[in-house]
C-alpha cells in the first residue's frame, strides 16, 4: 500500500487515485525507454519493447509521416492510461522536438505534474531547460529521474548543483546511486531506508530490495563492496548536511524536486519513481476557468480540449479531440454542452488510450484524458460541461515566429488548400492568416521544421503538392480593443491586416518599428503576441 498524498483529502477515491503527468526531457535522455517500463510495471504489456513496436505499427497503420521516422522525432502527442498498484496513471506524451513548443505548452496544461528525465552524463540539456521553464509558468510540480546511471555519469553532487543552479529549484535526493558506470550496483533508497540492487543479467527484472536499518546496519557491507560503501556513507552524510530534506508541500508547489537515480533500460529505479509519483505527485487539481474555477470533486462533468489530431485513422476523415476531464464522473453516451457553440453534443464513442490500444471509454473521472472523435466541431481550448457556460482559461495561442506564403502546386486546387490549411490551424499545428488584400494565405509557425511537416502532411493527407515561399512579413500580432479604434487601424493599414482561422483580426509586419508605431498612435488598440483559445 502506498501512503496517500494528503494535498486534497476530500476527493472521491476514484479521483484521488489518479495521477496525470507528462515526461519532459531532452531527446535521447530515455523518455521512450522509461515510458516502456512504466507500462511494463503498469501491467499493460508483457514485455518492454512493445511500446516502440506498437507505436511504430500504429504509425504505419495510420500512414503517419515518414519524416517522423526519418528524423526520429515524435510529432504526434498522445495519451496513455495504465494502472499501477492502487493508482491510475495518465501519461500525456509531449512532442519531443523544440520546434513544437506551442503544442508542448498546451499539452502541459492538461497535466498536474511532470517527470523530468535527465541523462546522468549530460545533466540539464537545452530542451530540458526550455520545457522546465514552461512547467514553471504554471508552477507544475516536477519529479526528476536521473537516467543511465549504468554508464559513466557525473558526480551526484555536481548533477544536483547543476539542476539547482540552472533551473532555480531546490533538489532533494530520494535515492542515492552506489558506484557509477560499470561499478554501479544500485541505489540507497533514502525515503524508505532500503537498498535497491540492480540486476544486470535481466533488464526487465525488478531490482532486489533489502531493508536497511540506517547507515550503521551491518547488512550494508554484505551487499555493497567495501570501496563503494565508504563513499556511500560519506556522500549520504554530506547530502544530509548540504541538501534540503524532502518537503512534500514544496514539491506540490513546484519549489522543490525530488530526484531518483536509475537506469531505465535496466528497469532500475523505475518502480521507486512510480511510487514517488503516487506518494508525492499531485492529485487532480483545480482548473482555472471563467467565470469560476472547476474543482475535480464537483459532481458535474466538465472538460476541455487541449489537443486536436486529425487523420489518426486514414479510413475516417475524423479528428480526435483530446479532452482532459476537469471534474466529475463521465459516462459514455452523456450529452455535454459545447460551450463555445452552445450546442449539446452526445459523446457516444469516446476513446480511452489504454496502453495496449485505443479502447472505448465506458466511464472516466476527473484527471483522465479521453479522445472524442468528431468532424471538426471541437477545437483547442473548447470547454464541455453538463450545462453551465464555463470556459477553461490558460490555453494560449502564441504568435508565430516565422511566416511564409503558401500556394498550391496546381492553382485550380486552391480551395482544397484552404480546407487543408484550416484543418491544421484548428489542430493548432500552424497559424493561418488570410490577408485582407490579395489572394493566398500566410502560414505562421514557431519552428522552421513545421513548414516541412505541413508540406508533407498536405501532400499525404490531401494529395496536394504545395510550395512555401518567403513572405514580406515576419511578425504577427492579434488586434483587440475599442471597436472604433480597431476599425480605424484596419482601414488605415489594409496592407498589414489579415484574419486568422477564427476570423480574428491580425496585424502583420516585418518591422518592430511598425508595431511600436501602432502602439503609440492607437492607444485604444491592443496588439498581443498571445491569444486565449476559445
Ligand atoms: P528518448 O529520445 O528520450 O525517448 O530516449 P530513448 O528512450 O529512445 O533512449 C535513447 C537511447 O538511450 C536508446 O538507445 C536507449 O536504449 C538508451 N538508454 C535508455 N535508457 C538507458 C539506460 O538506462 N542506460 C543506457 N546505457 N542506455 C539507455
Amino acid at each position: 500500500m502506498l501512503d496517500t498524498a494528503s494535498n486534497r483529502p476530500e476527493l472521491p477515491p476514484e479521483i484521488a487515485r489518479r495521477r496525470t503527468f507528462a515526461i519532459i526531457s531532452h531527446p535521447d535522455a530515455g523518455k521512450t525507454t522509461l515510458t516502456e517500463k512504466f507500462l511494463l510495471y503498469g501491467g499493460a504489456i508483457q514485455m518492454a519493447g512493445q511500446v516502440r513496436a506498437k507505436g511504430e505499427a500504429r504509425r504505419t497503420r495510420s500512414d503517419f509521416m515518414q519524416m517522423e521516422k526519418d528524423r526520429g522525432i515524435s510529432v504526434s502527442a498522445s495519451a496513455m492510461s495504465f494502472d499501477y498498484n492502487d493508482l491510475r496513471f495518465n501519461l500525456v506524451d509531449t512532442p519531443g522536438h523544440s520546434d513544437f513548443s506551442e503544442d508542448t505548452y498546451r499539452t502541459l496544461t492538461a497535466v498536474d505534474a511532470a517527470i523530468m528525465v535527465i541523462d546522468g552524463a549530460k545533466g540539464v540539456e537545452s530542451q530540458t531547460q526550455k520545457l522546465f521553464e514552461v512547467c514553471r509558468l504554471r508552477d507544475l510540480p516536477i519529479l526528476t529521474f536521473c537516467n543511465k546511471m549504468d554508464r559513466e555519469s557525473r558526480d551526484v553532487f555536481e548533477i544536483i548543483d547543476e539542476i539547482q543552479e540552472m533551473l532555480a529549484i531546490d533538489v532533494t535526493p530520494a535515492s542515492w546511486p552506489i558506484g557509477v558506470g560499470r561499478d554501479f550496483v544500485g541505489c540507497y533508497d533514502i525515503l524508505r531506508d532500503r537498498l535497491e540492487l540492480m540486476d544486470r543479467a535481466d533488464r526487465n527484472k525488478v531490482a532486489e530490495s533489502i531493508e536497511i536499518n540506517g547507515l550503521d546496519d551491518p547488512n550494508l557491507a554484505k551487499y555493497v563492496p567495501e570501496h563503494l560503501l565508504d563513499k556511500l556513507v560519506e556522500d549520504l552524510e554530506m547530502a544530509r548536511e548540504l541538501l534540503p530534506k524532502l518537503d512534500p508541500q514544496a514539491v506540490l508547489e513546484g519549489h522543490m524536486t525530488p530526484i531518483w537515480f536509475g537506469s531505465a533500460i535496466n528497469s532500475f529505479g523505475v518502480k521507486e519513481l512510480m511510487d514517488g509519483i503516487g506518494n508525492y505527485g499531485p492529485l487532480p487539481q483545480v482548473q482555472s476557468a471563467q467565470p469560476r474555477s472547476i474543482a475535480p470533486e464537483e459532481k458535474k462533468v466538465a472538460g476541455f480540449v487541449f489537443k486536436v489530431q486529425a487523420n489518426m485513422d486514414p479510413k475516417h476523415r475524423d479528428r480526435v479531440a483530446f479532452v482532459r476531464l476537469a471534474s466529475g464522473h463521465f459516462k459514455r453516451g452523456m450529452k455535454l454542452n459545447h460551450v463555445r457553440t452552445k450546442k449539446p453534443m452526445a459523446i457516444s464513442n469516446p476513446v480511452l488510450f489504454l496502453a495496449s490500444d485505443r479502447e472505448l471509454a465506458e466511464e472516466a473521472w476527473a484527471g483522465d484524458i479521453i479522445g472524442i472523435p468528431n468532424h471538426g466541431q471541437l477545437r483547442i481550448g473548447d470547454t464541455l460541461t453538463e450545462g453551465e457556460p464555463l470556459r477553461v482559461t490558460g490555453i494560449p495561442s502564441f504568435a508565430p515566429e516565422l511566416l511564409q506564403g503558401v500556394r498550391a502546386g496546381d492553382p485550380m486546387k486552391s480551395k482544397h488548400l484552404e480546407k487543408a490549411l484550416m484543418q491544421f490551424a484548428e489542430e493548432g499545428a500552424a497559424k493561418v492568416f488570410k490577408p485582407s488584400i490579395g489572394s493566398g494565405f500566410i502560414v505562421g509557425v514557431v519552428g522552421a521544421l513545421q513548414f516541412e511537416v505541413l508540406a508533407s502532411r498536405i501532400e499525404m493527407e490531401y494529395g496536394l503538392p504545395v510550395r512555401f515561399e518567403a513572405s514580406q512579413f515576419t511578425s504577427a500580432r492579434w488586434v483587440s480593443g475599442d471597436k472604433a479604434a480597431v476599425d480605424k487601424l484596419v482601414n488605415a493599414n489594409k496592407q498589414h491586416i489579415a484574419n486568422d482561422h477564427d476570423g480574428d483580426i491580425v496585424y502583420l509586419t516585418r518591422l518592430q518599428w511598425d508595431i511600436d508605431r501602432v502602439v503609440r498612435d492607437y492607444p485604444d488598440v491592443n496588439l498581443t503576441a498571445t491569444k486565449e483559445m476559445m
